[in-house]
């Protein structure tokens, strides 16, 4: 979990990388469907282009044939999944379906004028300036309460995200009672 940002994207490549699972990233999956044009692609690609969130419905659809794939029956890591509190309750299904848990909820803290500074840098199709205070404003209305939901359930690891990406790198392993 994160602002968009925050480095999600980059630190679960290496984090999964880390622990031998596949990195998962919804939003990844959505921009390729998009370059791919595919009918996926097509139907979000305005919401995506606007900042604001693909219906959990389909995002449902989405996350459960990733899953289901065999790269991902030893373990995963989500990034960007769930983003709603109605996602939450998808992947909590899911996984009961699997008879798996979730381990742990990574949460990247970085304050937020860095997070506006760093995704005006990075240039992708959503990271001009409106979009990403749009997307910010969707991750306090709509994710934010996802802290509170996994803190509650005694799953959530806060890390410092503001450091060099080694460093969140090797506090978020230490979360996760691992080594770097
Ligand atoms: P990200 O790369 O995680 O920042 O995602 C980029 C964009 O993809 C988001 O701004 C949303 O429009 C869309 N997206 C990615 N993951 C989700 C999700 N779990 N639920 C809804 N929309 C998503």
């Amino acid at each position: 979990l994160g602002a968009p940002g925050c480095g999600k994207g980059t630190q679960a490549e290496f984090l999964a990388s880390s622990l031998g699972v596949p990195a998962i990233s919804t939003g990844a999956m959505l921009r390729d469907a998009v370059a791919l044009g595919s009918a996926l692609g097509s139907k979000v690609e305005g919401i995506m282009a606007s900042g604001g969130l693909v219906d959990d419905g389909l995002m449902a659809e989405v996350v459960r044939e990733r899953l289901g794939r065999p790269d991902a029956s030893g373990g995963f890591l989500l990034d960007g999944y769930p983003r709603t509190t109605g996602q939450a309750a998808t992947l909590d299904s899911i996984l009961e379906e699997r008879q798996e848990k979730l381990d742990a909820v990574v949460l990247l803290e970085v304050p937020e004028t860095v997070l506006v500074e760093r995704a005006v840098a990075r240039k992708r199709a959503d990271d001009r300036e409106e979009v990403v205070r749009e997307r910010l404003r969707v991750y306090r209305e709509k994710t934010e309460p996802l802290v509170e939901h996994y803190e509650r359930r005694n799953l959530l690891r806060r890390v410092d995200g503001n450091r060099t990406m080694r460093e969140v790198t090797a506090a978020s392993l230490k979360m996760l009672g691992r080594q770097a």
